[in-house]
């Protein structure tokens, strides 16, 4: 035995999680110029950050030799005249897969058990697996979550159930009434975790009112993030909104630190920009058609999605799959394979830019000749 064999099985048996490869290192990789790679590997944002929550952050550079406020004062005032909740009600993350990790840890332990679907976010496996706990993976109905066979898959020793809506990497959204439905049946000994992190990138017509459901369920915590619409991905800023007893027992088990000061300033600023917000909202929408209208010329199957993001399936083919990827690498374009969610035949495109989006439907077209 040494030092690692003691380490718990459980820890030891984890697949790290695989992000969207680097630019840099493809660059490196391919002997090319940095600004010649297009990243649309992590769903984020193409148009950068909000130009308010840039200034506010660079101000805030000055004063980095202090701790952060660790209660977050400010940014909490803010989200709850946002969101119209109690600032006990919202606990602030280092990204919102700090919240993840936190539910997880506040609620699970060796032998209790988390269910989640097939094809759902990589992060919810990971912080249950960290904890020891069981992971319920129940089989997706077209890509998307089955809610009713959720439902049923819980057991007395489920503590935790995740819902991503709209899920990364399908793109898929629970219908409203599923989903109010589905809290309505759960025990309210089961924590339901709603991942809302694509929720801004939803038309008017299919956000659902879920903040409201705070008042009529304690059991359930919602997760948004400054990552996406936002574009603060790099400095790493989520929060949950949630019944105050929930809040209470996360804060107790966060880091006292868990968001930087430069974080809090950047999402504060963020947080008020509505036309930033908007101009990702719109980029987002007109390039989400011009990538599916280019597919649909390709002839290729994609999976419809609400997100900035689409998955799609060139050849049907597995190796085939990871060729078109390599070629896109070759040419300059980072996408994300998605055998680690077990949809080893689709590639995961980010919305970007008007000239990436178009670049890489041209490096697409050109990946499949090759491979015809
Ligand atoms: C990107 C993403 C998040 C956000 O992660 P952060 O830690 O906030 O950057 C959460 N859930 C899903 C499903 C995501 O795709």
């Amino acid at each position: 035995m040494n030092l690692c064999d003691f380490a718990p099985e459980y820890i030891r048996s984890i697949q790290p999680y695989q992000p969207g490869k680097p630019i840099a290192e493809l660059a490196r990789e391919i002997g090319l110029d940095e600004a010649y790679v297009i990243k649309l590997a992590s769903n984020e944002n193409p148009l950068g950050t909000s130009p308010l929550a840039l200034d506010a952050m660079i101000n805030a550079l000055h004063d980095v030799a202090l701790y952060p406020d660790g209660s977050g004062y400010e940014l909490k005032i803010a989200l709850s005249k946002r969101y119209a909740v109690a600032p006990e009600q919202i606990i602030l993350g280092n990204g919102s897969n700090d919240i993840l990790d936190l539910a997880a840890r506040v609620f699970l332990k060796p032998g209790a058990t988390a269910v989640y679907s097939q094809h759902a976010f990589a992060v919810y496996p990971l912080v249950v697996q960290m904890i020891g706990a069981n992971g319920l993976s129940i089989p997706a109905r077209d890509f998307g979550h089955d809610l009713p066979a959720m439902l049923d898959a819980i057991t007395p020793e489920t503590r935790v159930v995740f819902i991503a809506s709209p899920n990364n990497p399908t793109g898929t959204l629970s219908g409203e009434d599923e989903l109010f439905q589905f809290m309505e049946r759960v025990s309210r000994d089961v924590l339901v975790v709603i991942d809302e992190a694509y929720y801004e990138y939803l038309p008017e017509t299919n956000k659902p009112d879920s903040i409201e459901w705070l008042k009529k369920f304690p059991n359930l915590l919602i997760t948004r993030t400054f990552s996406k619409v936002y574009g603060l991905a790099g400095v790493r800023v989520g929060f949950g909104l949630t019944h105050p007893d929930v809040a209470n027992l996360m804060n107790r088990v966060r880091q006292p630190f868990n968001v930087s000061s430069i974080g809090l300033v950047g999402a504060l600023a963020a947080l008020q920009d509505a036309e930033f917000v908007q101009k990702s909202y719109a980029l987002n929408r007109a390039g989400m058609l011009q990538l599916t209208d280019g597919f649909r010329k390709l002839g290729i199957e994609f999976i419809p999605s609400y997100g900035n993001f689409i998955s799609f399936n060139v050849t049907g083919d597995a190796a085939n799959t990871l060729k078109i990827y390599q070629s896109l690498l070759r040419q300059g374009i980072i996408v994300r394979p998605l055998g680690i969610y077990e949809m080893p035949h689709h590639l995961r495109v980010t919305v970007g830019l008007e000239s990436e989006n178009k670049r890489f439907l041209e490096s697409l077209e050109n990946a499949m000749g090759e491979i015809a």
